[in-house]
């Protein structure tokens, strides 16, 4: 997998120059199964190193527009890991409580802590995102959130945790076919939601809400990564690819061994 995918700090991005059927020359599914399969069963090994060292934590954000596939990274991504290590948060609207704070509280709230992997499906992000689109607050008011947020997140960063954040780039067109494909299938009419179709006629400014968040909250300490998301088995192999490579960059080992665990006695 030769291209990195990372977001320099300071790019002026364009998504219209990324393309999201990219497949890194792979073909097919079948391409792409061993690899992945190997990144799974890193990802598990370096998990459970993680848990029992408890120094580290990993946050992964995932952002994407609607069917965009958040839900089958996590699914397919995580398999290997074990889900006492991993939290998922799923950012829906937020509640009236939520209201009542700062936009980052219930984030904050739900970091993970040291040995574990936190996994955010939506984040953050929506508050320069959905917010800004649908014009929830006043434009100085969601201004100031990029410079806020890079704050918060080397905050994060210097606390211990390790901080991936993934835009699953899908087009307009494959948007369509994956709704359509919910409508089609009895069995996925539950993902299918007006909601959502009604959304798609704001793409152009998600897509600008987007190329700000990319371009001016992609930090050393916090990049943001842009994915290929046409092609589902593509995005799960960089994602893992990328998961996996920055898990095993950190120096974590399993606490040291007891130095005398043979003359332990057990007794009857
Ligand atoms: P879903 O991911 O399909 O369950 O939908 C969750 C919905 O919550 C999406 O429409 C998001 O745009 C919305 N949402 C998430 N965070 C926020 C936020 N901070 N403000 C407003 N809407 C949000
Ligand atoms: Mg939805």
């Amino acid at each position: 997998m030769a291209q990195s995918f990372l977001i320099s700090p300071d790019t002026r991005v364009r998504l219209s120059d990324y393309d999201p059927s990219y497949a890194g020359g792979y073909k097919r599914k079948a391409d792409t199964k061993d690899e992945l399969k190997r990144n799974v069963e890193r990802l598990r090994e370096l998990q459970e190193v993680m848990w029992a060292e408890g120094k580290h934590a990993l946050l992964i954000v995932l952002q994407a527009l609607d069917a965009g596939g958040k839900d089958g990274t996590i699914r397919h991504v995580m398999r290997g890991v074990n889900p006492q290590g991993c939290q998922v948060t799923s950012f829906k609207v937020p509640t009236e409580e939520e209201m009542d704070h700062d936009y980052l509280w219930r984030i904050h709230k739900a970091t993970p802590r040291r040995g574990y992997i936190g996994i955010f499906n939506r984040s953050h992000y929506e508050d320069v995102l959905v917010v800004r689109v649908h014009q929830l607050v006043p434009q100085e008011v969601w201004q100031a959130r990029y410079e806020q947020i890079n704050h918060f997140e080397k905050l994060l960063a210097a606390s211990g945790t390790t901080i991936l954040k993934f835009f699953l780039h899908i087009s307009k067109e494959e948007q369509k076919e994956r709704f359509a494909a919910r409508l089609a299938d009895p069995r996925k009419n539950w993902k299918f939601s007006l909601k959502d179709v009604k959304e798609r006629e704001h793409w152009d400014d998600y897509t600008r809400a987007y190329e700000d968040a990319l371009s001016r909250c992609s930090t050393p300490w916090a990049p943001w990564y842009i994915v290929p998301a046409n092609h589902k088995w593509y995005r799960n192999l960089v994602i893992s690819q990328i998961v996996a490579d920055t898990l095993g960059k950190l120096d974590m080992r399993f606490p040291s061994p007891l130095p005398d665990a043979d003359k332990i006695v057990i007794p009857d």
